[in-house]
């Protein structure tokens, strides 16, 4: 299970499924991709390996933009199919998430997401999440990440994920708890991913989110770490690798 994002001037796609590979290493039954153009999403995702994935999205999508989000996983909820595979979209088609971990209470969440008119077309705890995130983001019309901090208080489990939407088209909202996550600082480019080796080779600059922290990570925009708890913001600090 891995999760690779990427935000900047590049081609995202390469850099994406370059990075799966990276984190194959630590297992996986199914991957996808989903990228952003400018006006659309494109989403392509599959049962099998990344050089599967890599097959079926060039054959459904057109592979470009420079902002997207990956994902390889490792099913707990749902069994491994091309539906449950991830990203998963919210029910306007609005927002975008890959998430590695579980939601321990999606049970009760779901339901009461149901009561208010959601429908769900996988059976995992992620979709679940992400319409959470939607319905917490509408009810009082709130930017995404403040509305991925209140959903994440509301989720019992563990999680690393990151967030895309299409109304805030140049940001995107990476959190983590129990799961590892690791920010790539380059210029006018940010990189997501489980751990430093998918960006390894475009910048040596790297934050190490903590446990119940999220990072907004926005294109020309200094970065906000902060608390999911109490909302206090935190000191990035950036690690040099060793390139
Ligand atoms: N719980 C999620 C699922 O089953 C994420 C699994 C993972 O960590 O890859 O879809």
């Amino acid at each position: 299970c891995g999760i690779v994002g990427y935000i900047g001037h590049r081609d995202a796609y390469p850099v994406i499924i370059k990075g799966l590979k990276r984190l194959e290493y630590r297992g996986y039954d199914s991957a996808g991709v989903v990228l952003f153009d400018g006006n659309d999403l494109k989403l392509s995702k599959t049962k099998g390996k990344v050089s599967d994935l890599e097959k079926k999205s060039q054959e459904e999508i057109s592979v470009t933009g420079t902002i997207g989000i990956g994902h390889t996983r490792w099913a707990t909820h749902g069994v491994p199919n091309d539906v449950n595979s991830h990203p998963h979209y919210s029910n306007s088609g609005n927002l975008a998430i890959v998430h590695n971990g579980i939601i321990e209470n999606y049970e009760p969440l779901k339901k009461e997401l149901i009561a208010r008119g959601y429908v769900f077309h996988s059976d995992t705890d992620t979709e679940v999440l992400v319409n959470l995130i939607e319905d917490v983001k509408k009810k009082d019309n709130l930017k995404l990440g403040k509305a991925v901090q209140i959903a994440l208080n509301q989720v019992v489990g563990a999680y690393a994920i990151a967030v895309f939407d299409k109304d805030r088209p140049k940001e995107i909202v990476a959190a983590r708890l129990g799961s590892p996550l690791a920010i790539g600082v380059g210029k006018d480019e940010f990189f997501i991913a489980s751990d430093a080796s998918p960006f390894i080779e475009y910048t040596s600059n790297c934050i190490y989110l903590e446990d119940e922290e999220m990072a907004i990570i926005r294109l020309h925009k200094p970065m906000k770490i902060r608390k999911i708890k109490d909302d206090s913001l935190v000191d990035p600090y950036v690690q040099e690798l060793q390139m």
